[in-house]
């Protein structure tokens, strides 16, 4: 099942304001994510103090960021072909769905085109079911060696993103958040153990995320337990 469409059986949408204070209290972030959601929708959101949104498509992203409030930062969460950087290179926060070296050369090179530094995930392919999208440890020590990839201009490295299978075997869930956890925590110690800023293990959507924070996650996406379910 495509992550895009799944609407949880039995999935309640939370009152926004518990869920942010709850999320603040354990020093987790929040990402709202808006994909497929009006401008108005996201309006609603925003009035009450949220500013870090999430989009899956670039040209989505690209659309909506000029109708809405600048101090709003933008997370990319989606599959980003490299040729689709420059549209949202101007004012994207974050890109957390980075999974090559070729990706994150253009997103270098766009980020200091426009005098920026973007920060950005790894993100890594955890789930044991088939996923067309992430990099398995090997191909990240394989890029990650070269120094020349880890000091690239424009960049910053901030950690690692991941989606659980949609299953509902939480054991499954669990191993695969812990896999994570353990490559954000190997990434670090062999790459960025001086580097403060490398903190962030996005996991965590609303159908898990109880079981990504019991696993270490510090950054959650949140779609449908804010918005309620997409169509
Ligand atoms: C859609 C999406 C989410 C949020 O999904 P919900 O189940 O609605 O919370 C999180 N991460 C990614 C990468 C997504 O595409």
């Amino acid at each position: 099942m495509s992550y895009e469409f799944c609407n949880l059986p039995g999935m309640e949408e939370r009152n926004f304001t518990d869920l942010k204070e709850e999320l603040e209290r354990r020093g987790v972030k929040l990402v709202a994510v808006s994909k497929t959601k009006t401008v108005d929708n996201i309006f609603e959101i925003y009035w009450q103090g949220q500013r870090a949104f999430g989009e899956n498509r670039a040209q989505e992203l690209a659309d909506k960021q000029p109708h809405l409030p600048a101090d709003i930062n933008w997370h990319m969460i989606g599959h980003l072909q490299t040729n689709k950087v420059k549209y949202i290179a101007p004012f994207v926060a974050m890109i957390e769905s980075v999974d090559s070296e070729k990706l994150l050369r253009t997103i270098s090179k766009e980020a200091v085109k426009n005098n920026r530094i973007i920060d950005i995930l790894l993100q890594f392919k955890i789930a044991e079911e088939e996923t067309k999208f992430g990099l398995d440890f090997q191909e990240a020590e394989e890029m990650l060696d070269n120094d020349e990839i880890v000091h690239l201009p424009g960049i910053r490295f901030r950690g690692v993103m991941g989606m659980a299978s949609f299953v509902d075997d939480q054991d499954q869930v669990r191993r695969e958040f812990r896999q994570l956890k353990s490559i954000f925590d190997r990434l670090k110690e062999q790459y960025f153990r001086g580097t403060s800023t490398f903190d962030i293990v996005s996991m965590g959507m609303s159908g898990d995320y109880e079981v990504a924070l019991e696993e270490g996650s510090t950054m959650v996406r949140l779609g449908s337990i804010i918005f309620g379910a997409r169509n």
